[in-house]
C-alpha cells in the first residue's frame, strides 16, 4: 500500500503547477507550492503514507465539520439546523449574497463561511477562549494527537484580513442567527481554521467518521453514530462547496477540504485518508488534492454510490 501511496502521489503531483496557493490570506501564501502527500488510516489500525505527508498545515474549512459535530452534542439537530440549513450552494464558500436573497436568519449549510461562522456561535463557553479551548481539546481528541495547536502566524494573519468574515458575522448578529459578540464569534473561527495538522491527523478524523464516530485506535465513542452520519452526508453534498456535486461524481466519497490545501475523506466502514497540497483550483480546493482522491477512489474502489 505504502508503495501505491508513492506512485500515487508521483502521478498526480504534476497537478499542483495549474493551481494557485491561497494569498487571500497572506500568511497561507508561504506554503511550498508543489507540495503533495497522502496519509490512509484503516479501521483496524493500519497506517499508510507517501509523499509529503509530514508536512503541517492549516486546516482551515476542515475545521468547520469539528465545530459541527461540537454543536451537534451540545444543542442536538434541531437547535443547530434552526440556526443553519443543510442545502448545498451553487457560491462561493465566502459568498454573502445567499445570506441577503435566500434566508436571512440562516445560512445555507454549515461547511461554507457564513453556516461555520453560525454554527461555532452555538458552541457553548464564558469567553471565546473557553469555546476555543473546547473545540482544541476535542481535535487532539479524535485526531489522537495531544500536540495539536494552532499556527500563531496564520491566525494573526486571519485576523488581521478577515473582514469578508467579519462582514458575514455581523450581516447574521443583524438578522439574529448570531446572538453573541461578533468579534468574539470570529476570533473563534479564526482560531479553528488556524488549528495545524498533517495528513496524518486529519486522516484520524476521517476514520473515526468512517468508524461511525468510535476512535479505531481506541475504541472510544467520541460522537454517536447519527450525528457522524450527519456529518458524513453534509461532506458528500457540500464538503467541496460549489464543487461538491462534481467532486461525488468523480470520487463519490464523503470529504471536506480546506485553503490550507488539506482534504479529508472517510471511506465507510473502510478507512479515513489525509490528502495535502496547497496549491487551489479556482474554488478553493487542492488542485492534486482532488486528483489523488480520484485515482484512489478508482485504485482501491472506494465510490460509495
Ligand atoms: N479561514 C478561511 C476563511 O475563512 C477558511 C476558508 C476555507 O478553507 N475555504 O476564508
Amino acid at each position: 500500500m505504502n508503495k501505491l501511496l508513492e506512485a500515487v502521489i508521483e502521478n498526480n503531483r504534476r497537478w499542483t503547477k495549474d493551481g494557485k496557493v491561497a494569498t487571500y490570506i497572506p500568511e497561507l501564501g508561504k506554503a511550498d507550492q508543489d507540495a503533495a502527500g497522502v496519509c490512509i488510516i484503516t479501521l483496524d489500525g493500519e497506517e499508510y503514507n507517501g509523499g509529503d505527508y509530514k508536512t503541517k498545515f492549516t486546516i482551515q474549512s476542515i475545521s468547520k465539520i469539528i465545530t459541527l459535530m461540537l454543536a451537534l452534542l451540545e444543542n442536538g439537530r434541531d437547535r443547530v439546523f434552526s440556526k443553519v440549513g443543510v442545502e448545498p450552494t451553487a457560491d462561493a464558500f465566502n459568498s454573502i449574497i445567499n445570506l441577503e436573497t435566500k434566508n436571512p436568519q440562516r445560512p445555507l449549510n454549515p461547511m461554507i463561511n457564513a453556516g461555520a461562522i453560525a454554527t461555532v456561535s452555538l458552541i457553548e463557553g464564558e469567553t471565546s477562549e473557553v469555546i476555543f479551548n473546547r473545540i482544541l481539546n476535542f481535535t487532539r481528541k479524535i485526531t489522537g494527537n495531544p500536540d495539536i495547536n494552532i499556527n500563531e502566524d496564520v491566525y494573526q494573519s486571519e485576523k488581521k484580513t478577515g473582514d469578508r468574515n467579519r462582514a458575514l458575522a455581523y450581516f447574521m448578529r443583524s438578522t439574529g442567527v448570531i446572538e453573541q459578540d461578533a468579534e468574539e464569534v470570529l476570533d473563534v473561527y479564526f482560531k479553528q481554521c488556524s488549528i495545524e495538522a498533517t495528513c496524518r491527523d486529519i486522516a484520524r478524523i476521517g476514520a473515526m467518521l468512517s468508524n461511525d464516530g468510535v476512535l479505531p485506535w481506541s475504541g472510544e465513542r467520541v460522537v454517536p453514530r447519527n450525528i457522524a452520519r450527519i456529518v458524513k452526508t453534509i461532506m458528500v453534498t457540500c464538503g467541496l462547496y460549489d464543487a461538491s456535486g462534481q467532486f461525488a461524481v468523480e470520487v463519490g466519497v464523503p470529504a471536506k477540504s480546506g485553503v490550507g490545501g488539506g482534504i479529508v475523506a472517510a471511506i465507510p466502514g473502510r478507512m479515513g485518508i489525509g490528502v495535502y497540497g496547497p496549491a487551489l483550483d479556482a474554488r478553493g480546493n487542492s488542485i492534486a488534492g482532488i486528483r489523488i482522491l480520484e485515482e484512489l477512489s478508482r485504485e482501491l474502489d472506494l465510490n460509495i454510490f
